[in-house]
């Protein structure tokens, strides 16, 4: 058969309504290319700077978007004079005053050059989504811990695919996509979902969130909208600097 009758058949079918439009092959480029809506303009960052739709939570400026996640009050961690910050030891996490929901969030850390202590206690922090679900961060450059807790995991969930950390002392990117999971009336109904790339090394490939992150225990699954975004002060002089902090809205 021709195209042309085939063309013809399948106005015929559709008219006399065997079939759906969406079953009628098209036959002109023009029938699958549309116009509609326009994807907003965004003009991109440069060297980890925002993008002009992102919300920018740590420029080097200030402490002003963070908070002391214990109580509440001003962020006590050490703002450098470089465009960094620095947890300050046993203060505590620090988390934004703004909550978010699912995001993409560009993060830049560093281990100090200076190394102290071995595996878990070695530079160790991390990176919260909705106040929950940790992303390792630690220096793991010959210091071996338990890999599902390495950096780059999704700690004690999902071992990361590589490691691919810079050497220690330099700074490192973090690019994550974050789900939010879904509850109705009281359940979770869908899960969570990461995606990691480390120094543009993709090493959590959607993966799904099973839960809270605990140290000791199982993956717990409270019932939760937003949240802060929360950074770790592990407690163990980790001297772990951030900087470059913006997240954009999914
Ligand atoms: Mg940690």
């Amino acid at each position: 058969m021709s195209k042309l009758t085939n063309g013809l058949l399948a106005l015929s079918l559709l008219a006399a309504g065997f079939i759906s439009a969406q079953e009628v092959e098209p036959t002109t480029p023009e029938e699958t290319e549309f116009y509609e809506p326009k994807p907003p303009k965004v003009t991109p960052g440069t060297n980890g700077s925002a993008p002009s739709d992102a919300i920018v939570l740590f420029d080097g400026s200030s402490l002003d978007n963070w908070i002391s996640a214990a109580d509440s009050t001003a962020a006590k961690w050490i703002l450098n004079k470089d465009g960094s910050m620095t947890v300050n030891n046993r203060t505590g996490d620090i988390q934004t005053k703004q909550n978010f929901g699912s995001i993409q969030l560009h993060i830049e850390w560093k281990s100090p050059a200076e190394v102290q202590l071995e595996g878990q206690h070695r530079a160790n922090s991390g990176i919260f989504l909705n106040g929950l679900y940790e992303v390792q961060v630690l220096d793991n450059n010959d210091n071996p811990t338990y890999v599902n807790g390495q950096v780059g995991s999704i700690y004690k969930q999902h071992v990361p695919l590589a490691m691919a950390s810079v050497p220690t002392g330099e700074w490192n990117t973090y690019d994550i996509i974050y789900h939010a999971p879904i509850f109705e009336k009281g359940q979770k109904v869908k899960s969570g979902s990461l995606t990691v790339i480390h120094n543009g090394v993709l090493v959590q490939d959607h993966v799904e969130i099973k839960g809270t992150t605990p140290y000791i225990g199982w993956p717990k699954n409270p019932v939760h909208g937003k949240g802060p975004l929360k950074l770790q002060d592990h407690g163990d002089n980790s001297r772990v600097s951030y900087r470059n902090i913006w997240v954009r809205e999914l």
